[in-house]
């Protein structure tokens, strides 16, 4: 049998060695011409010869090697800024990459379905040797490039920022609304670089987005016919803001609602009078250290809270987050730690459901 027609036509078998752990298959490349890859255009003028030497799939449980005498060429378009180029085998064997294509699609569709260590450690018993890093950074090259290709047509997106690191390092994920999968994640939540990542995906009409005015700048300066929607939970987050301000707005300044559970009733048997008390929250035995120092900085934020009035000042002169005091005016008792059993992995999952 002729092994020449598993390559392409361009390169003829040499040799064939069968060594004690690999099949050595040396080949000569036979191209003519070969086009510049940055212009095009065609060449016959070569310039020298190079040797390849990238990894084939398996042949009888043996992996193959390959060793291609591959040509280098001149560009003869005086205009292109690419003086000399090397030889492309289209469809087999891409630039600078040390794997057949088809190599390159069983590791592939084998890293789908096992991790990239277990895939390290399955291939190097067939005779490869691929740390699972390299593996990744296959499935991440291949990833990207179809990556690119599907988000080319994006139409319908939704944006949102999210934190590396809680309240340090933010960044902001773009989804997809027709699959409902995430298909970029950039590195800032600035608007700039939203703007940057909207530039090169023109083809988007539409962006859900949260309440802040970063991504809506952005979606303003690169195209203004974008449709820009709440979204739902930042739709409900509005809409509870306002009922709340409503409510606190009927109220004096200071005042703000408790929740029911902090309030204990007693009837007095003697005047049968109801007393409504306030639950007493100086001090909690039962809290530990940490929570303890949690209730006592609550009970300080609620008490210059109390004199001054104001969320926004109570957060300057502690230096808190509006949120934060927001939060904690509100408690009337120790929030309650839930602390979730730690996952051991020596036990199976279910078994620590019950
Ligand atoms: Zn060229």
């Amino acid at each position: 049998m002729n092994l020449n027609v598993f390559f392409p036509e361009n390169l003829m078998i040499q040799s064939i060695e069968n060594n004690e752990h690999k099949i050595l298959i040396c080949l000569k490349s036979e191209s003519k011409f070969n086009p510049c890859p940055l212009c095009g255009m065609k060449s016959h003028r070569v310039h020298s010869t190079y040797l390849r030497k990238p990894l084939d799939a398996s042949i009888l449980n043996k992996p193959v090697q390959l060793r291609i005498q591959a040509k280098k060429f001149f560009c003869l378009n005086p205009n292109c800024k690419r003086q000399i180029f090397t030889e492309r085998f289209t469809g087999f064997l891409n630039a600078y990459r040390r794997l057949t294509i088809r190599l390159e699609e069983v590791f592939l569709q084998l890293s789908l379905s096992m991790s990239a260590e277990a895939l390290s450690r399955f291939l190097f018993k067939l005779g490869y040797k691929r740390s699972g890093d390299a593996l990744l950074d296959l499935l991440r090259r291949i990833d990207s490039t179809e990556k690119d290709i599907k988000n080319q047509s994006l139409t319908h997106i939704g944006v949102d920022d999210f934190s590396f690191r809680r309240g340090v390092d933010f960044g902001t994920v773009i989804c997809d609304l027709e699959t409902h999968r995430p298909v970029e994640i950039l590195a800032s939540r600035s608007t700039q670089a939203f703007k940057e990542w909207l530039e090169k995906h023109p083809s988007v009409e539409l962006v859900t987005r949260d309440r802040a005015t970063t991504y809506t700048k952005a979606i303003h300066l690169t195209n203004p016919n974008i449709i820009q929607v709440a979204d739902k939970w930042h739709f409900l987050k509005n809409l509870l803001t306002v009922v709340k301000e409503t409510i606190s707005s009927r109220f004096p300044k200071g005042w703000f609602i408790m929740p029911e559970s902090s309030i204990t009733k007693k009837t007095d048997p003697a005047t049968d009078i109801t007393i409504t008390n306030v639950n007493s929250i100086s001090s909690h035995e039962s809290l530990s250290e940490k929570e303890q120092a949690k209730w006592t900085l609550i009970l300080e934020i609620q008490k210059v809270y109390q004199q001054v009035g104001s969320i926004r000042q109570t957060a300057r002169q502690l230096k808190l987050s509006r949120t934060t005091v927001a939060k904690y005016i509100q408690l009337s008792e120790p929030p309650k730690q839930i602390r979730k059993p730690r996952v051991n992995q020596f036990v199976p999952l279910y078994l620590t459901l019950a």
